[in-house]
């Protein structure tokens, strides 16, 4: 089989499309398809996948000539060519009507990049007001575009906007901070549904430490993210899940913190919010808890498998060690990292204690909607750790490939069974297939 640099070698295929994306190639036109009839693509396709022995963090699958079975928007069955006929028998035997699709050698079928952190309200302000740190910027820039979304015109606007940069980067699975405010956070519901990304959605919830109208009181933010997480769950598509967000632990007080893990646990959701991020933060987030940040959470009942802290630079050890017992994952985030000079998160340190780890653009801490380029950041920030640290191995582009696709979903889907997993995971290349194939491959 020909490469895109004409050698025949697997990994120079592999390291040529890295290349490639990696200077931003990916086009930005998304091909729709219609998702109902039952498809094959035959072609090159190359995913991780879980190691079985759990030997090592991921095993890399690079299927030269394999398929994808896609019945009714979901992925049935991935393999090799000639396990194809067995595959169609068992998948589509009782189908009529099956599109086929043959990639060339030059395409290549990949699984759509998971963003396990964004905010959509900030999306205007990508790439603007990098003069500040964190809790500065906050005050400065970040509250006072989100107030705009009492607006649900404007709201509509940039949501639409959002989904449809996101999805033109190849971001088939999203997990969104919206608004403060209900109405327009199920509008980015919609624009969700609409385009056909998976998404997990946040109503943020933020009593405290934000200008005086652009806060809820502690009844308020109970009462509508309990009605915010039913308005979505009667939506009854599998597409998007609510998912309680806490903005951060300064933003509210420990009892509305407690309420919040009440309804995680009744009503069974992920839960998304940020963790040390800042040292001005964590400061103070010990001096107003007297605990350390991971231990704020806990104590909470915010910290189970099906949540995802964003950033997580300054956790000491123990901290670590928590957050691996109770199975929470990391949402590595380095562009904003960079962008807000918060510091460097050392991804190795994570996977060492066995947290699962997955990539976010953190919008607009972040500059870009785009997963290549939070995987970019990735390898810069991993190489400049490995400047200070003798025998220390930086990230390379595989591990920051697995990071943008089985590692985020692996940190969405943890505490769900297998079949789930696998489900979801297969969801995210029914969407590449369905939304966006010529804008991955
Ligand atoms: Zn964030």
């Amino acid at each position: 089989m020909k490469t895109l640099n004409g050698k025949k070698s697997g990994y120079s295929y592999t390291r040529s499309w890295m290349q490639m994306h990696c200077f931003g190639l990916i086009p930005s036109s998304v091909a729709k398809m219609s998702s109902g009839q039952s498809k094959i693509f035959l072609g090159n396709i190359f995913h991780c996948q879980n190691d079985p022995a759990k030997k090592q963090l991921y095993r890399i699958s690079n299927e030269q000539g394999g398929f994808v079975i896609v019945k009714r928007s979901k992925i049935m069955a991935i393999g090799r060519k000639e396990d194809l006929e067995q595959a169609r028998a068992q998948h589509l035997a009782d189908e009529q009507d099956v599109m086929v699709t043959v990639l060339s050698d030059r395409q290549l079928l990949i699984p759509g990049f998971v963003d396990t952190h964004i905010h959509a309200p900030q999306y205007p302000n990508c790439g603007l007001g990098y003069d500040k740190p964190l809790l500065e910027w906050l005050q400065a820039y970040t509250y006072k575009l989100e107030r705009k979304y009492r607006d649900l015109e404007y709201s509509r606007k940039v949501f639409n906007a959002v989904v449809r940069r996101t999805l033109n980067h190849g971001t088939t699975t999203a997990c969104y901070f919206a608004s403060l405010f209900q109405d327009a956070s199920l509008i980015l519901v919609d624009a969700v549904l609409k385009y056909g990304q998976r998404a997990f959605i946040g109503k943020i919830n933020m009593t405290t430490l934000a200008p005086d109208d652009y806060v809820e009181t502690p009844e308020e933010t109970i009462k509508l993210t309990r009605k915010f997480i039913e308005s979505v769950r009667s939506k009854d598509c599998e597409l998007v899940e609510p998912i309680v967000t806490p903005r951060f632990a300064l933003s509210l007080e420990m009892d509305s913190m407690i309420e919040l893990g009440q309804l995680v646990k009744e009503y069974n959701v992920n839960v998304q919010t940020h963790i040390s991020e800042n040292t001005d933060e964590v400061k103070q987030v010990n001096s107003k808890y007297g605990l350390p940040y991971a231990n704020v959470y806990d104590k909470a009942g915010l910290l189970t498998p099906k949540t995802v802290l964003a950033h997580g630079i300054y956790l000491t050890d123990e901290e670590l060690s928590l957050l691996s017992q109770r199975g929470s994952s990391v949402s590595h985030c380095p562009d904003s990292n960079t962008c807000l000079k918060s510091g460097m998160c050392d991804v190795r340190r994570l996977f060492s204690f066995g947290i699962k780890v997955g990539l976010g653009t953190d919008v607009s801490g972040g500059a870009s909607p785009s997963i290549v380029s939070a995987m970019r950041s990735a390898l810069a920030t991993s190489i400049n750790l490995s400047f200070g640290q003798k025998n220390y191995k930086p990230l390379n582009y595989l591990d920051v490939f697995y990071l943008a696709t089985l590692g985020g979903a692996e940190g969405k889907i943890t505490p769900m069974p297998l079949l789930f997993l696998i489900l979801i995971f297969h969801f995210t290349f029914m969407l590449i297939c369905s939304r966006s194939l010529l804008s991955v491959i």
